[in-house]
């Protein structure tokens, strides 16, 4: 049976502990493999590592760390095919999908932080005649990124690639439930020809290898992707060592569409910004509203694409909807259902968990499901469900549709559709959400700053940003 091992010092090595968790396919509910249970006793053999590899890697120019990058985003490139079809077997997801989105945007993480390594510049400050200020930008040293189950190793690299940029050595957890791809990532590290100790990768869960890494007094900075109240916890146990923080976290996203948008755009793109990966992305958006006037139009179609939408073995062409990524989290989606049955919505398409014969007799499945007659106020409307489950509302007015969008605790994402240029910028500005797509959905150019407002988190990734983010400014002031 397959069995992963932490990757440490450029070795891969068993767990001190030698304790292991099963992995389960939740395309089938069968346990294929077994992941490292790691514990402070790895975190600790992987913080060492990385300081010792430090001074070597942060001295190395910005360019040579970024040509190794590019290298291991050919790599990624090279092994596509057998890295979606882990993804795909790890996570649920449609093995289309992997191959097309989640594995060539992680070798485009390292491809673009490889190549911004050499554009890096930091800024001057001159008073003319008096001083001239100049802004040292230092690694911070040694780092964890932390990642989640739904996008593994697109999340995963995100977050390491510009870290390494700049010159961090990096001690890396993936999430427990996905753990396959940073796996194998392991051993393309090698053959891009990253130092031993430059990146270090833990498997384990979250209390015990998460918590033992967030707490080490040897890391400097956390990025972390995931839950809300994750994030909580993690910002309460690093502020008193005073850590860098960045937190992506959960959201409850808005699709504002107006009557006068390209309807059949509106509709196709809102079909796949609710279901794509099972809804299980930050960046869904799973409260539709739409102006009165074309809302009948709207959900009609919607729903007919909803129809249309199959649900089936991830390793299929055909299929569009693949497994949720674990049987406790299809259970919690299935009480939320309950739950808006409860709150007084209107059941238009799906709601049941789906038995698939033959392979997948044991998967975690579900029917693209909408609701619609839910107050935006109730609780099915204000938690993060993250799956897929959305919601359709009428609206008359902007201003109204507006404070619904703005009315929950998180402020991710949202969606606005309409011709009207002047409306699209002024209720963009005025959206409580980090990212906003207008006429668009999950277009992303690598440069921007991403990240979330309210409980949707700290700090933002991308571009200079997250550069900037994995280091330590120091200004320097010389008198002329
Ligand atoms: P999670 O918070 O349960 O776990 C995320 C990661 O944190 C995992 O690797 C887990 O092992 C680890 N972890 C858990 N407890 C920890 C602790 N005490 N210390 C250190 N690490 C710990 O989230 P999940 O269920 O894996 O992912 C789903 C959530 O992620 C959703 O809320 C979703 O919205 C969010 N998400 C956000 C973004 C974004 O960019 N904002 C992107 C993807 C997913």
């Amino acid at each position: 049976m397959l069995q992963l091992q932490n990757f440490i010092g450029g070795q891969l090595v068993p767990p001190a502990a030698d304790r292991y968790l099963p992995l389960l396919e939740p395309a089938t509910g069968q346990v294929f493999g077994q992941v490292p249970d790691s514990d402070a006793a790895d975190v600790e053999a992987a913080v060492q590592a990385a300081e010792a590899a430090l001074p070597a890697w942060r001295a190395l120019p910005a360019e040579e760390r970024g040509r190794r990058l590019v290298r291991l985003a050919g790599l990624i490139e090279e092994n596509l095919e057998p890295l979606a079809r882990a993804e795909s077997q790890d996570n649920g997801k449609p093995l289309r999908l992997a191959r097309t989105l989640d594995i060539p945007r992680a070798a485009s993480n390292f491809a673009f932080f490889g190549t911004a390594a050499g554009h890096f510049a930091t800024e001057a400050h001159v008073q003319d005649g008096v001083a001239v200020n100049y802004t040292v930008r230092h690694p911070l040293g040694v780092v964890a990124c932390i990642s989640p189950w739904n996008l593994p190793l697109y999340l995963f690299t995100w977050k390491i690639a510009p870290a390494l940029a700049v010159g961090c050595c990096v001690v890396a957890k993936p999430s427990e439930l996905t753990p396959y791809t940073a796996f194998l990532l392991s051993e393309l590290v090698q053959q891009a020809g990253l130092p031993a100790g430059v990146l270090n990768i833990v498997h384990g869960t979250g209390p015990r290898a998460g918590q033992a890494l967030v707490e080490h007094p040897g890391i400097r900075a956390i990025s972390f992707t995931g839950g809300t109240a994750t994030g909580a916890h993690i910002a309460r146990t690093a502020a008193p060592q005073f850590k860098k923080l960045s937190l992506e976290l959960g959201g409850k996203n808005p699709n504002l569409i107006f009557a006068d948008c390209d309807l059949a755009d509106a509709v196709r793109t809102s079909v796949r910004s609710s279901f794509a990966n099972q809804g299980q992305i930050c960046l869904c958006g799973s409260r539709i509203f739409v102006e009165r006037s074309i809302y009948e139009a709207f959900k009609t179609e919607f729903l007919a694409q909803v129809a249309a939408l199959t649900v089936g073995d991830p390793l299929e062409e055909a299929t569009h909807q693949g497994a949720l990524v674990s049987e406790a989290h299809l259970q919690k989606v299935l009480r939320y259902i309950e739950l808006a049955h409860e709150e007084g919505g209107r059941l238009l398409a799906g709601g049941q968990r789906v038995y698939l014969p033959g392979r997948c007799a044991g998967g975690y499945f579900l029917q693209p499901t909408v609701f619609e007659g839910l107050s935006p106020d109730c609780r099915v409307n204000q938690e993060e469900i993250f799956g897929p489950v959305v919601t359709l509302t009428p609206f008359d007015t902007e201003a109204e549709v507006l404070a619904w969008a703005n009315g929950t605790d998180y402020g991710l994402s949202a969606t606005l559709w309409t011709r009207d240029l002047h409306r699209a910028h002024r209720l963009a500005h005025q959206l409580h959400a980090g990212v906003v797509w207008v006429n668009t959905w999950l277009h992303r150019d690598l440069r921007t700053p991403f990240g979330g407002m309210k409980n949707s988190g700290v700090g933002r990734e991308g571009g200079l940003e997250a550069l900037r983010f994995f280091t330590e400014a120091q200004n320097v002031c010389l008198k002329l």
